[in-house]
């Protein structure tokens, strides 16, 4: 017998009643960027190389180590998407959507990185993600921050994940504490593990972000980036406090929280949770002022973030054990004796046209009468429609409630009015 080909390490399936808790999720976090008057914008898969290089950073962990990355058929380095920031900043200056407007996009899709596979670290995975272009206030940041409270709100997350926030400044104001960071590791150098070593010079500040527990110690000792920060930084991070605080939003101030990817300026910020065993970091965003321009736009400031959608649904499901996959049918047709099976499919077409809201089975395959209940019972229907030959003589249907057991007889046309209550 051949052998069974196994899907790529890292990259899963998701089946049918994973698919289903993962659309009730997702309308649920669509509904909310729509009330605010987000769109959505879909942008490819693959992308050329040079644009991740040049947007997250040839020093960080994403473009050294964690992309798929191959040559076209013509020798053009292509690269699967990391994440969605850089692309929609593409697709934003491609279509000139950026120049002197604002938008407010939202994307979701898969995301691809080589990393170690483990719970909720995949080498396929998905985001859902904003960005907002045009707009440079803290009022935007705290908008997008209120925007992601309000879907763990939704999803009854609220009391397990934890905001942290940091202001990493502008620019010239990194360069300064860049200064004061590297002098303050090279006076410690023992102390550091060979990726800080090699980082302290091309990008010092991805040691702030390193997760040995050795360079965690020393890290507790570091001179602080908000002593550097630059007056408009410093002003922009009082401003988003003061909106949080006043939308009442808790947040921490977590001075060494500077993310992953090169592209952010002041804001930064993370939704954490302890609730998925280790600690997890759920959604992660900030501002990006620099990034339009740097990819051949015209200067634009913009702040954005990401969900990571497995994280999400795992800590849904930890939380809320109860949150199952929907409904499959709410109505089961079953067509008994000979040459019924045409009506029955008449009845359910009819059905569906008068109640479109309807999720509606009909048998096939035969089977006596028991079998076609035992069929309807599978698949969780709540009601049972009867085409017999007597009944397709007729006109007439036999409904059952699976639930209470009552069954009536009716004329095909009362059908829908008697299912209509029955399903209320
Ligand atoms: P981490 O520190 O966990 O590696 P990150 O900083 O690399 O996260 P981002 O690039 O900010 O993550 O992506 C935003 C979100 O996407 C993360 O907070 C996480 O929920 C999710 N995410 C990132 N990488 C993965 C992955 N390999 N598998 C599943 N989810 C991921
Ligand atoms: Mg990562």
């Amino acid at each position: 017998m051949a052998t069974h080909i196994q899907a790529v390490r890292g990259m899963n399936d998701y089946l049918p009643t994973d698919t289903s808790v993962w659309q009730q999720i997702e309308d649920t976090l669509k509904q909310v960027l729509a009330s605010y008057g987000y769109r959505e914008i879909r942008i490819p898969i693959v992308e050329k190389t040079s644009l991740f290089k040049r947007a997250i950073g040839e020093v960080t962990d994403v473009v050294e180590k964690e992309m798929y990355t191959f040559d076209s058929r013509k020798g053009e380095s292509l690269t699967l998407r990391p994440e969605g920031t850089s692309g929609c900043v593409r697709a934003g200056i491609q279509h000139g959507l950026l120049y002197n407007q604002e938008q407010r996009l939202w994307y979701t899709g898969p995301m691809f990185r080589y990393e170690r596979p483990q719970k909720g670290r995949y080498r396929q995975f998905h985001q859902i993600g904003a960005e907002v272009f045009g707009l440079k206030g803290p009022d935007v940041d705290a908008e997008l921050i209120m925007l992601t409270a309000r879907w763990w709100k939704a999803l009854g997350i609220a009391d397990f994940v934890r905001l942290e926030l940091n202001s990493i400044g502008s620019l010239k104001a990194r360069a300064n504490y860049r200064e004061a960071l590297v002098a303050f590791l090279e006076q410690h150098k023992e102390m550091l593990d060979k990726d800080c070593k090699r980082r302290m010079y091309s990008n010092p500040m991805r040691v702030l972000d390193s997760k040995n527990p050795d360079v965690q110690v020393l890290l507790n000792y570091i001179p602080q980036l908000i002593d550097h920060l630059d007056d408009e930084s410093r002003e922009h991070f009082q401003g988003l406090c003061s909106l949080l605080d006043d939308a009442g939003i808790t947040y921490t101030v977590n001075q060494r929280l500077v993310r992953g990817l090169d592209y952010y300026n002041r804001t930064v910020f993370e939704w954490v949770t302890e609730s998925l065993g280790a600690h997890a970091t759920v959604c992660g965003g900030g501002r990006y002022d620099g990034l339009v321009e740097q990819l051949g736009g015209c200067a634009t400031p913009a702040v954005g973030f990401a969900v990571g959608m497995e994280r999400l649904i795992l800590l849904v499901q930890a939380v809320n054990p109860a949150f199952k996959a929907m409904q499959i049918i709410d109505a089961y047709v079953i067509a008994s004796g000979q040459d019924v099976q045409s009506a029955a499919m008449q009845l359910a077409e009819k059905l569906r046209n008068e109640m479109p809201e309807i999720k509606l089975m009909t048998n096939f395959g035969g089977g006596h009468f028991k079998k076609q209940f035992i069929r309807a019972n599978k698949w969780g229907a709540r009601a049972v429609l009867v085409v017999g030959e007597d009944e397709v003589k007729s006109g007439h249907v036999v409904i059952k409630d699976l639930h209470s057991g009552d069954q009536q007889t009716l004329v095909q046309t009362e059908a829908v009015a008697a299912l209509r209550t029955l399903l209320q």
